[in-house]
């Protein structure tokens, strides 16, 4: 496992160059990651089957829910609480859970699925990883806490690898 900082993915290499597969995904990841409404982390999942996308997410506020960055969230906007804790009061979804819940409101199955995240999962988006049927997971950056959900995924099966 590589411990460099990985690059911002438009920073990698001329923007003439023709993309691979994953980088592609991973840039389109990067754009959507721009629609989040969280004033904490700005990040996304897309999911992918067959090279095609079936399904995106970006972290923020649930439906119908004033935006993390107009207030929404509590605790996102109190700045005394430290980075990683009190999770349980974030009104946030996270990017991965917005992918898999967009799915399933547009009746969209995700089995077998590829899914492409800016943030490696955490351990609750980890566990709707593996139970929404998703086979495959590439993620950029490393969430600091995230050594639980990665062995969970790997023992449940699902392929794991940094993007890069
Ligand atoms: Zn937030
Ligand atoms: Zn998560």
């Amino acid at each position: 496992m590589s411990e460099s900082k990985p690059q911002p993915v438009s920073e990698k290499g001329p923007p003439t160059a023709r993309p691979d597969w994953d980088e592609y995904f991973m840039r389109i990841a990067e754009v959507v990651s721009l629609r989040s409404n969280c004033i904490k982390r700005k990040i996304a999942a897309i999911v992918v089957k067959d090279r095609r996308i079936i399904s995106t997410g970006y972290n923020g506020t649930p439906r119908g829910v004033k935006n993390c960055f107009e207030g929404g969230c509590p605790r996102c906007n109190d700045a005394s609480i430290p980075s990683g804790t009190r999770l349980d009061e974030c009104l946030c979804s996270h990017a991965e859970e917005n992918s898999i819940t967009q799915a399933a409101y547009h009746g969209t199955t995700l089995k077998e699925a590829t899914l492409y995240s800016t943030m490696s999962p955490c351990l609750l988006c980890a566990k709707l990883i593996i139970n929404s049927g998703i086979i495959e997971v590439i993620y950029n950056q490393r969430y600091p806490m995230s050594n639980v959900a990665l062995a969970l995924m790997e023992e449940a099966g699902v392929k794991v690898r940094q993007f890069g």
